[in-house]
């Protein structure tokens, strides 16, 4: 894979509740795993929402396995973890794969796998690491210092080149029919 494709998700949408059960299940995906920060909540949201438990629960339902891996802490992760019940790895370091691998070699299912993030840069670089597909998520709560303009800035590129990847046949759920 080229370098270039390593920081170019497979699918863009806006949210986490574009990626329903029936998208993954048509893909033969039965393991997803999600970042925290901005894509399934804010910052300073510590506890997931109704919506969120409800999400998660239909995909439990689906029988697929969700697991959390985010760069945040433990006790960030744990308490927002506290009712979703989820196999979680906090201080991932993500660029680094290593949480996503761990994640995966414990699952009990063993099908496809998919990582859901927000940042090009940290989650779809992890995912491709670890071999995975990259879903990416609009972050819920962009930041407006400097440093993330110039993070937005400099995922601009990949951002234009999925969608010209995409704009002919349309990406990976679209083509899947
Ligand atoms: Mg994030």
């Amino acid at each position: 894979m080229g370098l270039l494709s390593k920081f170019t998700p497979d699918v863009m949408r806006d949210n986490v509740y574009c990626y329903t059960p029936d998208v993954f299940k048509k893909l033969g995906v039965d393991r997803v795993v999600f970042d925290i920060d901005n894509t399934i909540a804010p910052y300073e949201m510590h506890e997931p929402t109704e919506e969120v438990k409800a999400y998660f629960a239909a995909l439990k339902e689906a029988g697929i396995e969700a697991m959390l891996v985010s760069n945040n802490g433990p006790e960030r992760v744990e308490r927002f973890n506290r009712d979703l019940g989820l196999f979680a790895v906090p201080d991932a370091k993500k660029p680094s794969p290593t949480g996503i691998n761990k994640c995966l070699k414990q699952s009990k299912n063993k099908g496809g796998a998919v990582f859901v993030g927000d940042q090009i840069f940290t989650d779809c670089l992890a995912a491709r690491r670890a071999g995975i597909k990259c879903f990416l998520v609009s972050p819920i709560q962009p930041k407006e210092n400097l440093f993330f303009k110039l993070k937005r800035l400099g995922e601009k590129p990949f951002v234009c080149r999925y969608r010209r990847k995409t704009a002919k046949n349309g990406d990976l759920l679209e083509t899947q029919d």
